[in-house]
């Protein structure tokens, strides 16, 4: 007879997921699923529960000085309500932006 696998092995083939982020966060990914960060994101969410930029329903907090570049963590300043869709186009922006400071002579 097989031995039944114990319940909650680890398995370190599958990859972690990372949150909707891609990109530069590697050393944030723990941070983003921290208790500290879900936390203060539902408490921006339940108090601004719409997209800051059109106004439907928020699902991402989002940091309005990327991380990145030097914004703060977990300051509530720094955060805002968005809705995925003006998220992936603000991380899109930023992730340009931040292509054009590395390589200035690159064309879209
Ligand atoms: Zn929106």
């Amino acid at each position: 007879m097989p031995t039944i696998p114990k319940r909650g092995t680890p398995k370190p083939w599958i990859v972690k997921r990372k949150p909707t982020f891609k990109g530069n966060e590697g050393p944030d990914a723990d941070f983003y699923n921290s208790r500290t960060w879900r936390t203060l994101r539902k408490y921006v969410l339940s108090g601004e529960p719409l997209c800051r930029s059109c106004g439907v329903p928020a699902q991402v907090v989002d940091h309005i000085r990327p991380i990145s570049q030097g914004g703060a963590k977990l300051d509530i300043e720094n955060l805002q309500p968005l809705c995925s869709r003006c998220h992936n186009k603000k991380s899109s922006k930023e992730g340009r932006e931040k292509m054009r400071e590395s390589h200035d002579e690159e064309n879209e």
